[in-house]
Parts: C-alpha cells; structure tokens; sequence
C-alpha cells in the first residue's frame, strides 16, 4: 500500500531534498545544544533574541498561574480570555489600525483572511516569491489566483486592469522570508487604491524588527515621506504578522479595519474551527511587545551585525544576495552543494541552513543566514572567517 510513498521518499533523498530535524537540547540561542555538541545558530528567525528572556520566562509562569496552561475552547464558544482581547487591542495600536484580530499561527492567519475575504468569482494577485502559507490559502479560497514575477509592478498593473473578478486580492509578503529584501508597499498601496483591490501584506519578517519601534514595515523610512499619508491610512490595507518570530513566542495577528476584522470573527474558518490559543501565551506576548518597543538597543545591534557581516562577506567569493534585513541569504544554486557547504559548516560547529527547492525556485539553493540580536559580533567573526576559508 505504502510502496509508492516509499519510492517518492527514496527520490528525495537521491536528490538531495530529504529533510531532517535537529534535535535541539536548549532554548532558542545564538548557540544551541544538539546531540551533546554546542553550535553557534544562525537558523532561527528570533531576530530580537526575545525567545529565551527572562522577564518573558517569569511572565509565562505568571501567566499560567493567572490563566491556566489552556483555553479549553474556540475564541467563539468561551475560549476568547481577557488575556487574548488585551492582546489584540496592544497589538492594534502598536500597528496603528483600528482593530486586530490573533490567529494560532501565521499559516492559520493567511488561510483564514485569503478564504475569508475571498472566493470562487473573485481574484488573487501573489507575487512569485510570496509565503507557502499565501499559496496555499489562495488555492484554497477557489479564487483565480494569478501569479506575478517577484516585485514586478507592472506586470501586476496589466493584469489588474483587464482583471473581471468581483473582488481582488493582492497578496505580498512585505519582507521576503527567504531573500530578504522588502516589497514596493507605497507603489503596491497606490497601485491596490487605483484598481479598488485589498492589499494582505505578510510582514512575519518585518514586525518587530524594521521600522520605528520596531512598528513593522510599514513604518520604515522608505514608506515615509512621499507616501506616508496613504501607505499608513489606506484602508485597502489588511496587515498580517507573526508573533513566534521577532516576538519571540507563539501566534499570529491580523490588523485593518473593522469591516474586515469582524467578517474574519464571523467567517474565517482557521479562526472559528479551532482552540483559542493558550491564553497565557498573550499574557508573555504583551510583555513581548513592550520589550520590543522598549529595548531598541536590539534593532540598533541587529542592524550592526547586520552591516558587520555585510562588510565581512564582501569580496570573499560568495554571492551574498541585496538585503537590508537579517536574512542574508547566500546564493549557491546546486541543491547538492548547499547541502555540502551547511554540513561543512557543522563540522565546524555553525549551524546555518541549507534551502532547497520547493522552498525556494529550481537552481536558486542558498545558504539562508539569519542574524539574531542574541548574535555577538565575534560570532559574526567566526561564521565569516569559516565561510571565506569554505570559498
Ligand atoms: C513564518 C511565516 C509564516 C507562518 O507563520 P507561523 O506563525 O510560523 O505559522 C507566514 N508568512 C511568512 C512570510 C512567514 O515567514
């Protein structure tokens, strides 16, 4: 019964796409414990080093004597915690829109505001480079679901144009999760008001990390002067963020205005069809927020590894792709010689992962570098001293 499985599984592995887990000992680090061995980490994507502090550990074992370890319920039917609302209106001011909704996770949010918003007589924009989550969600929602070369704008524009769908939805992620680099949000948000389309911007990589206060990407100089008044007021605008990256916990949210918040309470099934989160996970994660906001030391030392590291790989052989953000992908292309450089680079007792396809497109494999405000800069150091003798 199971053969053809077997031989699928035995292909991957021939091509060198078998994935395995690591088992890691300790928290989430700039180093972490695996198999008794201690590695310097650069795989994580707790960009803030927020996931192991220990005013969020006390508060987590605060909140589980408050609230309990589960909410024993959906948001629907007595699940929604005092805990969780607090949340939702902290997040929405942090944002600046006027409601927010939270999602278990951000592969729950994007499934339930694509179908929510969504469906068969209607219409999905999604750059190439966009989330799985995004893909899956449009796929989902029987929507038509058109697909343009990453960051083009213009191919985007002429098939807004001749687009017939009753309702259309243009779908980016704002910082790219495996390249880096930021989308054109003014233009995108010029472009949505234009044509009458909603704009769902994935910002899992942004929030938290870019912008004043770590506000998001929408909040980023770039976004500011000519175009501040729309980009930040549109009402086009549906923001999504995750809250187990930069914010170190667990969870996603939702932010735009309250039309569409309440149609996702009422509609979205990856929102009513499911458990509350555990409610003491928003009791850390208010606290999340206020260090975010509060220690901006962390973005200023993140953005300092950042250029550090930058300034290291330069010259050194290695194609570093153009991002400003704490994913540094490295461009291999092979599949078989990014798995060859990762695991060089474990036996050296660095940890950075490879990417393969379908994660990323055929022949574009990549070592995906991401930086972490727990990072010192000796580690920054090490890595590239250990990548340039790799070259
Ligand atoms: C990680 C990620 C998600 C999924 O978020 P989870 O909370 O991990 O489920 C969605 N979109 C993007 C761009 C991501 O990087």
């Amino acid at each position: 019964m199971y053969s053809d499985l077997a031989e699928q599984l035995s292909i991957r592995e021939q091509q060198g796409l078998k994935r395995y887990r690591s088992i890691l000992d300790s928290p989430q680090s700039r180093s972490v414990n695996i198999d008794g061995c201690e590695y310097l980490s650069f795989g994580s994507n707790d960009y803030l080093g927020l996931s192991n502090h220990p005013d969020l550990v006390q508060s987590a074992c605060l909140g589980a004597r408050r609230y309990g370890v589960g909410a024993g319920a959906s948001h629907l039917l007595y699940g929604h915690s005092s805990a969780h609302h607090e949340l939702e209106e902290a997040v929405a001011r942090f944002t600046g829109f006027p409601r927010a909704l939270l999602f278990s996770t951000g592969y729950m949010a994007n499934i339930g505001v694509v179908t929510a918003l969504v469906g068969r007589h209607d219409a999905v924009f999604a750059d190439k480079l966009n989330h799985a989550s995004l893909n899956d969600a449009a796929i989902l929602s029987r929507a038509q679901l058109v697909r343009y070369p990453h960051l083009d704008l213009s191919v985007l524009e002429q098939h807004l144009k001749k687009s017939k769908a009753k309702r259309k939805l243009v779908v980016s992620d704002a910082v790219f999760s495996m390249d880096g680099d930021i989308a054109p949000i003014p233009d995108l948000v010029v472009m949505c008001e234009r044509y009458n389309a909603m704009l769902l911007l994935d910002d899992a990589h942004g929030f938290g990390v870019l912008g004043r206060d770590g506000r998001g990407t929408l909040f980023t100089e770039n976004n500011k002067p000519a175009h501040s008044h729309i980009v930040l007021h549109s009402p086009n605008i549906i923001y999504m963020a995750t809250l187990g990256k930069a914010a170190g916990v667990f969870g996603a949210f939702v932010a735009a205005c309250p039309v569409v918040i309440e149609t996702m309470i009422q509609t979205a099934r990856s929102y009513i069809y499911t458990t509350a989160g555990p409610p003491l996970l928003s009791h850390v994660l208010l606290q999340s927020l206020a260090l975010i906001e509060q220690e901006s030391w962390r973005r200023a030392h993140l953005f300092h590894l950042i250029n550090r590291l930058q300034q290291e790989l330069d010259m050194s052989g290695w194609r570093i792709l153009p991002s400003k953000t704490p994913i540094q992908p490295v461009l291999v292309g092979s599949t078989r010689k990014v798995v060859h450089i990762s695991s060089s680079l474990k036996a050296q007792g660095i940890l950075v992962p490879a990417i393969r396809p379908p994660t990323v497109p055929q022949n574009t494999a990549r070592l995906r570098i991401s930086l972490s405000a727990s990072h010192q800069e000796t580690d920054i150091v090490r890595l590239a001293t250990v990548l340039r003798h790799l070259a």
